[in-house]
């Protein structure tokens, strides 16, 4: 390898847990790919590096960034079905499907990350109670492995293959195109809010699943008294005529040095969102944009926490132990009074697999402030994980370890000898596969 004639660049990973000096190439050519990819024999593709924590990169190694691999290579309006490159922007693809009145439900709710960062972290959307995750729309992958070389993926070929790369977090190789089912919408936006005063409520609501409905919270976690107060959320898509959709590209905010996030922070802010959306209609037309992607133009939240960043624990909790959960997070949340940002919950539907998130149940999301008295805080989650047989992310954990990661995912091990079968050499790698010993 010759690392010498690779540029280094500094990268730090969005939570800003991680930062350190990587090697980056652009492949722009199906051969620079194979090329770039005989440079280092510890490599990892990259979308947009969007991950909240460091998947798409690792201390030394080579990240091939795919962003110039962002063509669309087939569409048929008819069968329903697009195959673009991997690098491909989320709304750089609903800018050509939406004129065709078909998307993608199961996208994250950033515009610029790429489809196969999506596809590699087994996306999912705010319709994921009622469609699962991106999995469900992938038809077939083209894929590029260092020694294994060019090989489809798909159910009918390669399937065990293809079943690893789907959220396999770029272990398998280099997804170099994707094929992908799309689904009709011709409309718009309604969306109704619910005042609630507890998680009790809040998940009473959220589980009535109804058509073309995408159900979700906001709900406080500073206050022990007003602990689940919220709002609960539900965006109807509308058949309309009235359609205009062209999203334009945006960029990334600078980074505040100091974190703003505080326990009178938190409240004022708290009060502040919980007022706003009581008072404001309880019925109204909302942009594509501000539905689909919440944090587009809202990047001050996570510049607000300042260089050190923030963590996020998001969470798969089987319904029979939510009540438990929650009492013992109550508890916890009274005596170590962590400093909550947000907290949020939603359905999920899908089959556990692998190293998936996905599965049938309620999903959680809290964001917290990154210091001593939270991460302790956080420990104690994880044994609650444990506990309740409860699913974290590793996409957005940078904190998680792996004895935890093993407990909580039953097929770990699973992944590991069917990934070190097909790689035995095992050349891609990122911070997460080396702390989760993947
Ligand atoms: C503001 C914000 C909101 C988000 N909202 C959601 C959400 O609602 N739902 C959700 O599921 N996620 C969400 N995410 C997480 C995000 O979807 C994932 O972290 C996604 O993987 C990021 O994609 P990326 O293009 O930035 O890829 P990167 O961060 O660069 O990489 C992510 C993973 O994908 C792999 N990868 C990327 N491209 C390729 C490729 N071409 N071939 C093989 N492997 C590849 C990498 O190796 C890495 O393991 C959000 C993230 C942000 C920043």
């Amino acid at each position: 390898m010759n690392k010498q004639e690779l540029k280094k660049f500094k990268f730090t990973s969005y939570d800003k847990s991680y930062s350190t000096e990587i090697h980056i190439k652009n492949p722009d050519k199906y051969r620079e790919i194979e090329k770039d990819s005989s440079l280092s024999d510890d490599l990892i593709s990259m979308g947009s590096g969007f991950s909240y924590a460091p998947a798409s990169f690792k201390e030394k190694t080579l990240s091939l960034k795919m962003d110039k691999f962002n063509r669309i290579l087939h569409f048929d309006k008819k069968e329903k079905v697009i195959t673009v490159e991997a690098g491909i922007k989320i709304y750089e693809l609903l800018n050509f499907t939406l004129q065709h009145n078909l998307w993608l439900t199961q996208i994250p709710g950033y515009p610029l990350i790429s489809i196969g960062g999506a596809v590699a972290s087994n996306s999912h959307g705010k319709s994921c109670g009622i469609d699962g995750t991106i999995r469900h729309s992938i038809k077939s992958i083209s894929l590029f492995h260092k020694t294994n070389g060019w090989i489809n993926l798909s159910e009918k070929e390669n399937q065990e293959i293809f079943d690893l790369t789907i959220g396999g977090l770029g272990l398998t190789g280099t997804i170099v195109s994707v094929t992908l089912k799309l689904v009709d919408f011709d409309g718009k936006f309604e969306t109704t809010k619910q005042e609630v005063n507890s998680v009790k409520e809040t998940i009473n609501k959220i589980k009535k699943t109804e058509p073309s409905t995408f159900i979700y919270s906001w709900n406080m976690a500073n206050d022990k008294n007003d602990f689940g107060k919220g709002i609960v959320f539900k965006n109807k898509i509308l058949k309309t005529q009235n359609k205009k959709y062209n999203f334009k590209v945006l960029k990334k905010k600078n980074l505040l040095p100091i974190n703003f996030w505080n326990k009178y922070s938190i409240k004022f802010s708290n009060f502040f969102f919980y007022n706003f959306h009581k008072l404001l209609k309880k019925s109204l037309d909302e942009k594509f944009l501000d539905v689909i992607f919440p944090f587009y133009g809202k990047e001050i939240y996570f510049n607000l926490f300042g260089s050190k960043g923030f963590i996020e624990s998001q969470l798969i909790i089987p319904e029979k132990n939510i009540d438990e959960f929650f009492n013992e997070f109550l508890h916890l949340n009274k005596k170590l009074k962590p400093s909550i940002t947000l907290f949020s919950i939603k359905n999920m539907s899908g089959k556990q697999k692998l190293i998936r998130f996905e599965d049938n149940n309620i999903c959680v999301t809290f964001d917290f402030v990154n210091n001593k008295k939270n991460k302790e805080f956080l420990q104690h989650l994880d044994k609650l994980c444990i506990k309740y047989q409860i699913l974290p992310s590793i996409i957005k954990d940078s904190r998680l370890e792996k004895d935890i990661f093993d407990k909580c995912y039953s097929e770990a091990d699973i992944f590991r000898d069917k990934l070190s079968k097909f790689d035995k050499r095992r050349y891609y790698k990122s911070e997460i596969s080396n702390r989760l010993k993947l």
